[in-house]
């Protein structure tokens, strides 16, 4: 079995991590080095890699992050928020397990950096 990413380690509790939801599909929690006041990844269970492995299988899925992350917004009291997802490592992605940000609670410029 291949070795578990480290966000199944946080989903399954195996690492620490200040969990703010968890359902049977994914979960959220705070990011370790938050770039706003507000930062939660939001983390399907099922450990697809990057936004170019998702396939039409996943779109339930995928689609239930966002419900998530429309949740978490809704509990930080965020009215304004950015979802984003990296796709790569030129893109800025680090951890190769899906995961949406959730960012929230200071102004955002456009376009990111
Ligand atoms: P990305 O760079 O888009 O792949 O995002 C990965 C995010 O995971 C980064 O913002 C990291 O700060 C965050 N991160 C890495 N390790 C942990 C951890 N143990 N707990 C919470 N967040 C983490």
């Amino acid at each position: 079995m291949a070795e578990k990413t480290l966000f199944q380690k946080i989903a399954d509790r195996e690492i620490p991590a200040e969990l703010l939801y968890e359902d049977p599909l994914a979960v959220a929690f705070r990011d370790l080095n938050p770039a706003a006041p507000t930062h939660v990844l939001v983390v399907p269970r099922q450990p697809i890699p990057r936004a170019d492995a998702i396939e039409e299988g996943d779109e339930k899925l995928v689609g239930h992050l966002f419900t998530v992350a429309r949740r978490i917004a809704e509990k930080e009291g965020l009215t304004d928020y950015r979802l984003v997802m990296n796709c790569g490592e030129g893109a800025g992605q680090s951890v190769f397990h899906l995961h949406l940000h959730v960012l929230g609670g200071r102004p955002f410029s456009w376009p990111p950096g």
